[in-house]
């Protein structure tokens, strides 16, 4: 058996989005700048992307600015802020613990520029509190950037009520939602968020395009120089096929969700309810605020490289945290964020459903991991020091 299980770090193409690629490659292959028909027709291609776009995230077409993905969008939204921000002696950034590296990669690189930066802790459920967003705000804040939904653990982070904070605290607010978008009915205006970033790639879409929000009058610097593409804020020749195939996946998930959002769910608690009864285990992230296809936890007395090597060999495509700490030695910071200790953070496994996966897949998981789990830990070292005593349980 063959189950994909690994959405969050990337999902198949969607057949429409597929088609839609291949035939606006086909058939609308002119520059959208050139003044020909050809490149015409190009640009009447992308005017109509970016309104369907807005429309599906309750924006207006000029909001949307279309990058190369979710990296350079939240790149993007927060360099534009903290460059308009310390033009007015403004230098403080406020994001959480929890962010993916593409956040905190960025404000790392404006903290070796001078800007203070500060990220606050979440709670062993994996969300950020409100008070500490709220008494981390001063006046020398020029941005709050906290993640819709978490790419590890798939807790859902307070967005609403900390939108509402930023716009009273005349505080701007960048939201990362790349593991949102698609997954999850989103209104940029319920949201309350000056920036969006979003990926088509983990909705169906193709790797390589994504979008960035900018609500009217919140400040927007370009990242790329070059031709005057996406109103000067972006240059580069548009992928139009890939931005095309983009707007077809992300309305078709949006018009699916309704049934895909409780089926998934469904199978994801089939599958966590399954694997707690495995011993010394624990659940990572909130129970129920979290999205529908996430699954993830911690095994005692297990390396999670090994357990990704083994289900492989059983045809289960898994993940131990995100796609990019993988391969690296450090166990994940957002297990380490909710209190996981080193040697119980290196025994995670991520497991991410989508609507493709079937009950029988489920089942087929329930039956393959507890084996492979119990084989490793037959092998380790430190579980027969857990099992003679000699250290104790953490979970
Ligand atoms: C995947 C992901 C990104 C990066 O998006 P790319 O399109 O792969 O650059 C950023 N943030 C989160 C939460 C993600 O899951």
């Amino acid at each position: 058996m063959f189950v994909y299980a690994d959405n969050a770090a990337t999902t198949k193409m969607r057949k429409s989005a597929l088609e839609t690629y291949v035939s606006v490659a086909e058939n609308f292959f002119g520059n959208p700048s050139s003044l020909h028909s050809a490149g015409q027709r190009a640009q009447e291609v992308l005017t109509d992307c970016r309104t369907r776009m807005a429309k599906a995230l309750g924006a207006e077409p000029r909001e949307i600015t279309f990058t190369s993905g979710g990296s350079e969008a939240d790149n993007q939204a927060i360099v534009s802020a903290a460059r308009a921000g310390a033009r007015k002696g403004k230098r403080k950034l406020i994001s959480t613990a929890i962010e993916h590296h593409a956040v905190l990669h960025t404000l790392e690189k404006l903290k070796r520029e001078g800007f203070e930066v500060v990220l606050l802790p979440v709670g062993t459920d994996g969300i950020v509190r409100l008070r500490d967003v709220e008494e981390a705000i001063d006046e020398n804040t020029c941005l709050v950037s906290v993640m819709y939904a978490n790419n590890e653990i798939g807790t859902l982070q307070p967005v609403e009520e900390i939108g509402a904070l930023c716009k009273a605290r005349g505080v701007l607010f960048h939201t990362d939602a790349v593991q949102a978008v698609g997954h999850l009915p989103i209104d940029v205006n319920k949201t309350g968020c000056d920036y969006l970033s979003l990926s088509a790639h983990k909705f169906g879409g193709p790797k390589g395009v994504g979008a960035l929000y900018v609500r009217r009058g919140a400040p927007l610097s370009s990242l790329i120089e070059g031709g005057a593409q996406e109103r000067g804020k972006r240059a580069g020749t548009e992928d139009l096929p890939a931005v095309a195939a983009m707007t077809v996946a992300l309305e078709e998930s949006l018009k699916e969700s309704e049934r895909a959002i409780p089926y998934v769910t469904a199978l994801r608690d089939k599958l966590i309810g399954g694997l707690s009864k495995i011993p010394h285990c624990a659940l990572n992230g909130h129970p129920a605020k979290r999205l529908a296809g996430n699954v993830s936890f911690c095994f005692e007395g297990i390396e999670g490289e090994s357990i990704l090597l083994l289900l492989d060999d059983k045809g289960i495509c898994a993940s131990s945290g995100s796609a990019c700490t993988s391969g690296s030695l450090d166990p994940s910071h957002v297990l380490l964020a909710i209190g996981r200790v080193h040697d119980v953070a290196h025994g995670s496994l991520r497991l991410t459903l989508s609507a493709e996966n079937t009950e029988e897949e489920i089942d087929y998981m329930l039956k393959e991991i507890p084996e492979v789990i119990e084989t490793l830990r037959n092998m380790s070292p430190v579980w027969r020091d857990l099992k003679a005593g000699k250290r104790s349980f953490l979970l």
